[in-house]
């Protein structure tokens, strides 16, 4: 899968995050943001370690403090040392011109600067303080991302736009006001930023909301008034399944329009949870839609009253949890591997026809039916499992299927 979306995708600049491409028709590229005190040089390192392993292609840190600002290059030597090459972007509010200008090893240290203009200063500082940053991204040769979020949008801006609606005489209402400031405060930063001779192709642009309606209309009007690559996410996206399925279904409608060159889930973990659930919900939002392939994907009825028993969902799990445990290996040996499309089905109904679909399927025996389960491969019937040991037989075929079908590179030659 090549990045095939629903309809064009949208052209863009392509911008260079310390070698990772993002926009110009490159794959759509996976971001996650840490959680940990930035000061801790430690922490921070081992999960930007835990989530670049998991997938995530950037991973921005906040740099917050002077303290945050100098275990920077720390933290970059900490995780070059793990083996781990994701380029690493500072976000700033507030202070980023200081932090950037006193910590010079910092600003070359880091891939990319976010700024977000609503927070850069106002008045006079406003400005200033957005070019001393964009100044600082020439001189080292960075990429800037201009971060715009509703909860800190520009209030001169939208002060400014807010007035002259006031004076149409068929005045707009104040979210589309606001719709229009967030977009209007981006672009005016980009061309800020361009005036002060930062390159076009050093520009990524962002406008989050938290609300997926909102977000669908911003990132419209933001698409159609430039080629900027866009950085889409949905702020604030709540907890759990809330977070998960906003995200979701904010990102694929936008994905589907060929809309978004990076994508962020930001969602909120459980106290003492794994921060890396947002990389893997990025990603399935990629996979799901077939703009990437990331991991093998597993298809699996969701049961019925003819499966009365708990073990066709135990072997949905284990397929599953045993395709992601064999991940790290087969894709070091079975190039392509993430493309394989495995079927668990509960009953006669529509396990054949569903996993005749798949590239490797099984379908369970249902209540009252006989206790056998028939392993299709590649469409056809191949077997028939019955007996205490189908799910370790059922893994040995994948292991199987996976070697012949996506054999490692130096296995070909000897063919
Ligand atoms: S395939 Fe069978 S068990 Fe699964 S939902 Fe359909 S009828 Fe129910």
């Amino acid at each position: 899968m090549g990045g095939q979306a629903f309809g064009p995708r949208r052209r863009s600049a392509a911008v260079n995050v310390g070698g990772v491409m993002v926009g110009g028709g490159h794959p759509i590229v996976v971001q996650s943001m840490t959680n940990t005190d930035t000061a801790d040089a430690d922490a921070t390192a081992l999960q930007v370690a835990q989530l670049a392993h998991a997938g995530s292609e950037l991973v921005r840190i906040t740099v917050n403090t002077e303290a945050a600002a100098a275990a920077v290059p720390e933290i970059v030597r900490k995780v070059r040392g793990l083996g781990v090459s994701a380029p690493i972007v500072g976000d700033f509010h507030y202070n980023g011109h200081k932090l950037l200008a006193d910590y010079p090893e910092t600003a070359r240290a880091l891939a990319k600067y976010r700024i977000n203009p609503g927070n850069v200063g106002s008045g006079r500082h406003h400005d200033d303080h957005f070019e001393a940053i964009v100044r600082i991204a020439i001189d080292n040769g960075k990429p800037v991302r201009i971060g715009v979020n509703w909860g800190s949008l520009d209030q001169a801006v939208l002060a400014e736009m807010m007035d002259a609606n006031a004076r149409l005489p068929q005045p707009k209402n104040a979210r589309d006001v606001m719709i229009e400031a967030m977009v209007e405060s981006a672009l005016r930063s980009a061309e800020l930023a361009e005036v002060t001779g930062l390159g076009h192709d050093r520009i990524i642009l962002s406008a989050k909301v938290s609300g997926v309606r909102d977000l669908m209309e911003v990132y419209q009007r933001l698409a159609a008034r430039g080629d900027y690559a866009l950085h889409l996410g949905l702020t604030e996206a709540g907890m759990g399944m809330k977070g998960i399925v906003a995200s979701s279904a904010g990102l694929s409608l936008l994905l589907a329009e060929g809309i978004g060159d990076t994508i962020r889930v930001s969602i909120t973990p459980e106290p003492g949870g794994d921060r890396t659930e947002e990389v893997a919900v990025a990603q399935q939002v990629l996979q799901s839609l077939g703009l990437r392939s990331f991991m093998p994907q597993v298809s699996s009825c969701p049961g019925c009253g003819r499966t009365t028993s708990v073990y066709f969902q135990e072997l949905a799990r284990d397929v599953q949890s045993y395709l992601r445990e064999q991940m790290p290996l087969w894709r070091e040996r079975h190039p392509g591997v993430e493309e394989l499309r495995v079927a668990v089905m509960g009953c006669v109904v529509n396990g054949p026809g569903e996993s005749k679909h798949a590239d490797v399927g099984i379908s369970l025996p249902g209540t009252f039916e006989e206790p056998v389960a028939p392993v299709f491969i590649d469409g056809a019937l191949d077997r028939t499992l019955r007996g205490d040991h189908i799910v370790d037989e059922f893994k040995a075929i994948l292991d199987s299927y996976v070697d012949r079908r996506f054999p490692a590179p130096g296995a070909l030659a000897g063919r």
